[in-house]
């Protein structure tokens, strides 16, 4: 288990399962989502998406503990409050983050929205001291976002913000977006990215018993965009593992709901 002030590992049962090699180990940034922090909104598409009711982070203990909460909404007001100091200490959590993986003798992987959805390869500059060629000597440097800093650092995450698929990413970044058909524009939107750019899609299915129907055996199931094009690609089980940068491209990733979207009405849980 690694703890910092911004991220976390071995708290969340399917990065724990790691990859199907126990290649990689996974540290997670938990934020309050959307407006929560009343500081700003960390969720753009969540009012749209229609995704906050159901929100994982109300799903396990951060559903149970007040302090939990408490902590992660401290933690956004950071970030809202002075984000030069709360991308330095980024920084310092993933060095360490790095440090305990190499001990550990895995690979170190990181997903910065756990529960939000923030555009972390825009705006997001962030200062590293690395090595010259004297080893003595260490230059702070200044990095264009948090992955140019760490090139030995796979991330990763999952987004409603249909837009950023259409960005050429750092080749250590992997984005896959995340249905919902709680609104139609936001659904065929969603739909065509998926279809444009060949990125995966997530999709919550109502439970395991929905998922499993659809999942595994090159399967397939399909979207419908309101324009009549469909999205129809093999379904894999997303619950196996987290490491989505695993995947292979341009398929459907199953999900099941947990906590309270198992109740979830707005479309965002389909089945
Ligand atoms: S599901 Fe994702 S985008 Fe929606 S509110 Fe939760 S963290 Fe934000």
């Amino acid at each position: 288990m690694f703890k910092s002030k911004t991220i976390r590992s071995g708290g969340n049962a399917k990065t724990i399962k790691g990859d199907k090699f126990g290649e990689y180990e996974t540290a997670i940034m938990y934020l309050a989502p959307a407006a929560q922090s009343l500081l700003g909104n960390v969720c753009p598409m969540a009012a749209t998406a229609g995704c906050e009711m159901g929100c994982l982070s109300k799903a396990g203990r951060a559903g149970m503990f007040n302090s939990i909460v408490e902590a992660r909404i401290a933690k956004t007001r950071r970030y809202f409050r002075d984000r030069r100091q709360f991308m330095a200490d980024l920084v310092k959590d993933i060095e360490a983050f790095v440090r305990y993986c190499q001990r550990k003798g895995v690979k170190p992987a990181v997903r910065l929205n756990g529960t939000s959805d923030i555009q972390w390869e825009v705006a997001h500059p962030c200062y590293r001291r690395i090595e010259t060629s004297d080893p003595a000597q260490l230059n702070p440097a200044c990095f264009l976002s948090i992955f140019h800093a760490f090139p030995e650092v796979q991330f990763y995450d999952y987004t409603k913000v249909y837009k950023r698929a259409y960005r050429k990413l750092p080749a250590n970044y992997s984005l896959t977006l995340s249905y919902s058909e709680a609104n139609p524009a936001y659904r065929d939107a969603v739909l065509l990215a998926a279809l444009d750019t060949e990125t995966n899609i997530a999709v919550v299915y109502r439970s395991k018993h929905v998922r499993d129907a659809v999942a595994g055996c090159g399967k397939v199931d399909s979207f419908g965009h309101s324009s009549g094009e469909r999205l129809a690609r093999e379904v894999i089980d997303g619950d196996e593992t987290d490491m989505r940068f695993t995947d292979p491209r341009g398929v459907i990733v199953g999900l099941y709901a947990k906590g309270p979207a198992k109740k979830d009405t707005s479309g965002f849980v389909v089945g």
